[in-house]
């Protein structure tokens, strides 16, 4: 398993810009609680899941299986 950054630059920097605005919550989401402080609740469920590969919700982290 291996967590990587979005290769497209300006997405990575979008959404970093969003946390620091958010005070490191979830630019993607509205509501500013603990499940959505980065990293956030569904994108640690996904890490643990073996199935899961992908993107987080925001497209800024990206988990391979290999
Ligand atoms: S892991 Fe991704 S979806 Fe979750 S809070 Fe961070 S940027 Fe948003």
């Amino acid at each position: 398993m291996k967590i990587s950054l979005n290769p497209d630059e300006n997405i990575v920097n979008i959404v970093k810009q969003g946390l620091e605005q958010r005070g490191g919550y979830c630019p993607c989401r509205m509501e500013k609680t603990e499940e959505n402080k980065c990293i956030c609740e569904e994108f640690r469920r996904q890490m643990d899941d073996p199935e899961f590969e992908g993107y987080c919700h925001c497209m800024l982290y990206y988990k391979s299986l290999s």
